[in-house]
């Protein structure tokens, strides 16, 4: 059976009180109520990386993930973090190839290729975004997008890598604005994604590959959405932030 994962990405939110806060919201909550079938995943802002992952220790079926991680071993550039930095506070996870990032920031498919051969040689499990942004939805051309990002990001790993990999499917006009995808996009998109998978890897692969669905997503419409068959959970950005609507979020995945 396939993981079933919420993972909170804390953008940049959060100074070093109000992160501990949270986190100590978190484990206050999930002390009561564990949702041992869930895989639950914390991505704080790097200077909170350590300290989170520290308290998160004690509490079952939690980890933590970096936002991001630089594609070279370690050197000279100023300002970035490494992956063996971010393993190296007890993380096992990163988030590689969110849409912000690869906006704001100019990261490519062929940038992001390589973040995710450096995350897994330093054993850090890539959460790998993809997804349209509107212009291109409304232009029909969501599936070549997203296989594109598939093709040049993902598909040059041997199956034993890419067997490792979580992938996050995040409609860009979704992240933040309120609108989420419908249960038919979703789930439509999520098929494609794994039918994809199993033409390049091979059934096995593809059936136990969690495809999370990110974008707007809250206490509010969960439910639906983790319900549909190729959603293994979500990447929830605003909701998040906030232990209530996190735990809420969490609990929406069906046992
Ligand atoms: C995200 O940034 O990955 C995200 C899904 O954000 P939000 O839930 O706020 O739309």
């Amino acid at each position: 059976m396939r993981k079933k994962i919420v993972v909170g990405n804390w953008k940049m939110n959060k100074t070093l009180d109000e992160g501990q806060l949270l986190a100590d919201e978190i484990i206050k909550a999930f002390s009561v109520q564990t949702a041992d079938h869930v895989l639950k995943i914390i991505a704080p802002p790097f200077i909170l990386l350590a300290s989170v992952a520290d308290k998160l220790k004690s509490l079952s079926g939690f980890e933590t993930a970096a936002q991001n991680c630089h594609h070279i071993s370690s050197g000279a550039y100023t300002g970035e973090v490494s992956a063996a930095m971010v393993a190296s506070t007890g993380t096992n996870y990163v988030i590689i190839g969110h849409s912000e990032r690869r906006l704001y920031f100019g990261e490519n498919n062929n940038l992001l290729a390589q973040k995710v051969n450096t995350a897994l040689a330093n054993k850090l499990t890539p959460i790998f975004c993809i997804g349209e942004n509107l212009t291109e939805r409304n232009a029909n051309q969501h599936l070549e997008v997203i296989m594109k990002q598939l093709k040049e990001a993902l598909f040059h790993l041997p199956s034993a890598d890419f067997s490792k990999i979580i992938i996050a499917y995040e409609p860009v006009w979704a992240i933040g604005t309120g609108v989420t995808a419908s249960i038919h996009q979703a789930q439509g998109m999520h098929n494609y994604i794994r039918s994809e998978i199993n033409k390049k890897y091979g059934i096995e692969i593809s059936s136990a590959v969690s495809i999370l669905y990110g974008g707007s997503c809250n206490a509010k419409n969960a439910k639906e959405l983790f319900a549909c068959m190729d959603v293994d959970g979500g990447l929830i950005g605003g909701a998040s932030l906030s232990a209530v609507d996190f735990t809420a979020v969490v609990n929406s995945v069906a046992e």
